[in-house]
């Protein structure tokens, strides 16, 4: 196991790390910008170093500033955490090269899932289901009516390199889909500097599912069992549950060694999601690989018992999955809400500031992730998450009474945040019955 190791992140999933290493008995160093020198979870880590001011380019993005961090306090391996440089296959080259493990996918298996259409193309290799859509980058709008015309309207637009949600377009018919695609075309360029544009048959009303991967260096893959993340806004992620409401244990099979499959191409190994769409007849499409850790891990640590921030420290350090598949069991219903520092009355509007007053919910089966406490400050810089409270219970009605308890103890006063708004999705008659795609909040919530 390592001795020492520096985090390359900040907030909720830089407080997640530091609980897996103190477990592990590794030391923790932390880099911090500017904006968050103040910030308490700071205390945390056994070292900590200010790699400059607030913006990110500039702090949490600057490569070559981590890499001295790294070197100057000794450690042996990087956890990039989720966001910034985790999905950045030349920072882990970088790492490898200066003799510094990287806690994540080998860099190629990085580089060929952060390419929207590489993942597409691996996917289909490895006979998996994928939507509908064009086999590369759209050359000319001729190209996009052509796909457009054999899939069938509606199409959505996607970015190569796109993520978190943005860079998608939807168009309806053909003048939407040629005005769409030089727009997407333009967000994709000023967004993630790759101008390059797909399209997908638009599912609708989809569910989003997504199954959890583990690997090993020597080669062992592991399916966790699945998140359904539908409730969405913006393609955002804003509660996410495991089991699904509506996988039967053998689509839950099929879309566990469809994963497993899909990694394998690509001698994948540490932490992994593969995403899917699945539609109203319980079909699924692969959408996309996330090769780092998500957001949304705990409800999957919840159900399964394993901690997998944990586990991808050991993967890194060399050590072996202790598991084999049959060993992999799903207990009880995890629910997650994501609070973020928003507020829901003014379009989601972020809502940076001090935090004056904060009693968190506790009790029997719940579990709070946040670096967050009274005196806090919310910079703006950054996203919004400022907690990430989890539940687990035998079942998922048991689950949904333990998350309006604690959505109703939740006291937060200095900022907004979406409290309200999960107490609302909580008291709604088709999130109970399980009845939610990704177009729930658009249709409840109009918001503008
Ligand atoms: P990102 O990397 O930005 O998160 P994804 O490809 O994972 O993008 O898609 C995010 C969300 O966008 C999905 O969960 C779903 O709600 C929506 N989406 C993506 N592709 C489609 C599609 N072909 N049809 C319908 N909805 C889609």
């Amino acid at each position: 196991m390592f001795r020492r190791i520096l985090i390359a992140n900040r907030g909720e999933i830089a407080v997640r790390v530091m609980r897996a290493c103190r477990e592990l008995g590794v030391e923790t160093v932390l880099v911090y910008s500017e904006a968050d020198r103040n910030a308490q979870y700071l205390r945390m880590a056994d070292e900590t170093i200010c790699i400059g001011p607030a913006p990110s380019a500039k702090s949490y993005l600057d490569i070559p500033k981590i890499i001295s961090a790294a070197e100057i306090a000794d450690v042996e391996a990087i956890h990039p955490g989720y966001g910034f440089l985790s999905e950045n296959a030349h920072f882990a080259e970088v790492c490898h090269a200066c003799n510094i493990r990287f806690i994540g996918p080998p860099p190629e298996a990085i580089a060929s899932f952060g390419d929207k259409q590489r993942a597409r193309a691996i996917a289909k290799v490895a006979g998996v289901p994928t939507v509908p859509g064009s086999t590369g980058i759209l050359a000319t709008e001729e190209e996009a009516l052509r796909v457009a015309r054999e899939i069938g309207f509606p199409v959505i637009l996607k970015a190569v390199a796109g993520g978190g949600g943005r860079g998608m377009r939807v168009a309806h018919n053909e003048v939407s889909l040629v005005n769409g695609l030089h727009q997407a075309r333009a967000e994709a360029e000023a967004a993630f500097k790759n101008s390059g544009v797909y399209l997908e048959k638009f599912i609708e009303r989809p569910r989003h599912v997504e199954i959890q991967v583990l690997g090993d260096g020597g080669g062992n893959l592991l399916y966790l069992g699945e998140r359904d993340c539908s409730l969405q806004r913006r393609h955002q992620k804003l509660v996410e549950e495991a089991p699904s409401p509506v996988l039967t244990p053998e689509i839950r099979r099929r879309m566990g060694e469809a994963a497993v499959a899909v990694c394998r191409q690509t001698n994948y190994e540490n932490a992994g999601t593969v995403e899917f769409l699945v539609d109203r007849n319980g079909n699924f499409y692969f959408i996309e690989v996330n090769a780092r850790i998500q957001v949304e891990h705990p409800v999957t640590e919840m159900v399964t018992g394993i901690d997998l921030v944990q586990e991808q420290i050991r993967i890194a350090a060399g050590e072996r999955l202790r598991w084999k598949q049959s060993d992999i069991q799903m207990k009880g219903c995890a629910i997650e809400c994501r609070i973020n520092a928003e507020d829901p009355d003014a379009n989601f509007r972020p809502t940076p500031g001090r935090v004056t007053a904060w009693m968190a919910p506790g009790g029997p089966g719940v579990r709070l992730d946040t670096h967050v406490a009274a005196g806090a400050e919310i910079p703006p810089n950054y996203d919004s998450l400022v907690a990430k409270l989890i539940v687990h219970r035998p079942t998922r009605r048991e689950a949904i009474a333990t998350m309006r308890r604690c959505l109703s103890e939740f006291h937060v006063e200095g900022i907004s945040t979406t409290i309200p708004f999960h107490r609302k999705v909580f008291e709604h008659a088709d999130f109970l019955s399980g009845e939610v795609d990704t177009g729930f909040v658009e249709r409840y919530f109009a918001t503008r």
